[in-house]
C-alpha cells in the first residue's frame, strides 16, 4: 500500500468545545503523520466552494453556515492508505450510525454538527488541501 494524503478539517463545533487538541492526538495515535495544519476560520464564500458537490442538497445553506460559524483546525495528514484511513475513524456522518470509538462517535454532537472533514478519494484530497493550503504550507 503506498503513503497517501487527505485533507482534514475539525469543525467549529469541536473547535468551540476545546476538542482540537484530543482529536490531533487521536490522530497521531492512529499513525497519521501532520504534515500541514493551522487554525483559521472559513468565509461563507469559501464554504460554499468547498462544499460546491452539495449545492443542490437541502443541507447545503445550513451546512456553509454551520462551516463559517467559527474557527476550525485545517490539516493535511499522510500514512498509508490515508484517505480511507482516516474515512474509517471518523465513523459515519450521522454519529447516531458511527462505530463505538470512531472521532463522530466519541464527539460529534449531531449530523450538522459533526466534528471532523475527510476527504472521500484521491482527487477531492488534491483540490480540497490546495484550496485551504499554499504549496509552501505543506511539508514535501
Ligand atoms: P464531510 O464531507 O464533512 O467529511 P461526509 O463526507 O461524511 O462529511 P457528506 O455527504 O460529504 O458527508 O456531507 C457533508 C456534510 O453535510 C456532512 O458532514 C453533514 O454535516 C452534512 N450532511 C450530509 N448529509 C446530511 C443530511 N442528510 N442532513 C443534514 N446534513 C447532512
Ligand atoms: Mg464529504
Amino acid at each position: 500500500m503506498t503513503i497517501q494524503r487527505t485533507f482534514s478539517i475539525i469543525k467549529p463545533d469541536a473547535v468551540k468545545r476545546n476538542l482540537e487538541g484530543k482529536i490531533l492526538s487521536f490522530l497521531q495515535e492512529a499513525k497519521f503523520n501532520i504534515v500541514a495544519l493551522k487554525k483559521m476560520q472559513f468565509s461563507k464564500e469559501l464554504a460554499e466552494k468547498f462544499y460546491e458537490v452539495h449545492k443542490e442538497r437541502p443541507f447545503y445553506n445550513d451546512l456553509c453556515a454551520f462551516m463559517s460559524s467559527g474557527p476550525v483546525v485545517s490539516s493535511v495528514l499522510e500514512k498509508e492508505n490515508a484517505i480511507l484511513d482516516y474515512r474509517t475513524i471518523m465513523g459515519a456522518t450521522n454519529p447516531k450510525d458511527a462505530n463505538c470509538g470512531t472521532i463522530r462517535n466519541l464527539y460529534a454532537i449531531s449530523i450538522d454538527e459533526n466534528s471532523v472533514h475527510g476527504s472521500d478519494s484521491e482527487e477531492n484530497a488534491r483540490i480540497e488541501m490546495n484550496l485551504i493550503f499554499a504549496q509552501s504550507e505543506i511539508l514535501p
